[in-house]
């Protein structure tokens, strides 16, 4: 759990009160900090993280006061569908769209810069580098072009909303994990320095495949709901 151990409060989810709860039939609680039973096992150390407190959460014999469910038993899923989730996978797309885009500023601007001495043959002149370039800014424009395209959907409330906003998350932290990758190649040595920018903007891309709902995931629930299949 982000902020694990430093937090006020946290939101959980757990089985809906009864035993003949469906799959996927959750409850949102809101979870107080100083709540007796909470036991937070050893941080966690993400790959190149500095700053950030990420650790598991055993909850012991927990009780949560009923004034702490976050609407009623068992509608996690609308709550987290129809209320988080558009904002929330937005979020995260404009992040990975950032984190894109300022690889491929940095990329650029090193191939502009980056010459060779004595003869003074230039990174930005080599064909195989330009035709990187190219693709990696198609790649960010498409994927901007489709987080936009779900933004005005979702304004709207299209009936087709929903999945077109995970599907641009997905694509957002596709083309981060791609572009942070070839620009990694395109900058050379000096790109692969410990905890320089590229370094660090690879491995935040990274992140965006596995932190729920993660990419693979979300294709799924989105195929699910435009086919008419149960999301869960
Ligand atoms: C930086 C970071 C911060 C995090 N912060 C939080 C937080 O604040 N709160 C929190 O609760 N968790 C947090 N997590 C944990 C995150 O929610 C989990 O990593 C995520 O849910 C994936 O679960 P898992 O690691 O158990 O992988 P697994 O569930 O084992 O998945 C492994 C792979 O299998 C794929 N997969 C699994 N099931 C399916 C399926 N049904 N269909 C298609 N593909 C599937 C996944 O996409 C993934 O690629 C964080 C993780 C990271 C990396």
């Amino acid at each position: 759990m982000t902020s694990g151990a430093h937090a006020d409060s946290y939101v959980i989810s757990t089985k809906a009160g009864t035993d003949e709860a469906r799959p996927g039939e959750l409850t949102c609680l809101v979870l107080d900090a100083e709540t007796p039973g909470l036991e937070w096992l050893d941080p966690w150390a993400g790959l190149g993280m500095r700053g950030n407190a990420s650790r598991a959460l055993r909850l012991r014999g927990v009780e949560v006061p009923a004034e702490n469910l976050l609407g009623t038993e068992g509608d996690q899923i609308w709550y987290v569908f129809e209320v988080v989730a558009p904002f929330f996978l937005m979020a995260m797309a404009g992040t990975y769209l950032g984190v894109a885009q300022a690889a491929l500023d940095a990329t650029e601007a090193h191939l502009r810069e980056r010459t060779y001495e004595p003869s003074g043959e230039a990174l930005a002149d080599m064909p195989v580098l330009q035709y990187k370039i190219a693709e990696m800014r198609t790649a960010v424009l498409r994927a901007r072009g489709l987080i936009y395209h779900a933004a005005v959907l979702g304004d709207t409330r299209s009936a087709t909303a929903l999945p077109t906003i995970m599907l641009a998350k997905a694509e957002a932290g596709e083309t981060a994990v791609r572009v942070t990758n070839e620009a990694m190649t395109c900058c050379g040595g000096i790109a692969y320095r410990d905890n320089g920018l590229l370094a660090r903007l690879l491995r935040d891309a990274r992140a965006s495949h596995v932190m729920a709902p993660t990419t693979d995931v979300l294709r799924v629930w989105a195929a699910r709901l435009l086919l008419g299949r149960p999301l869960l």
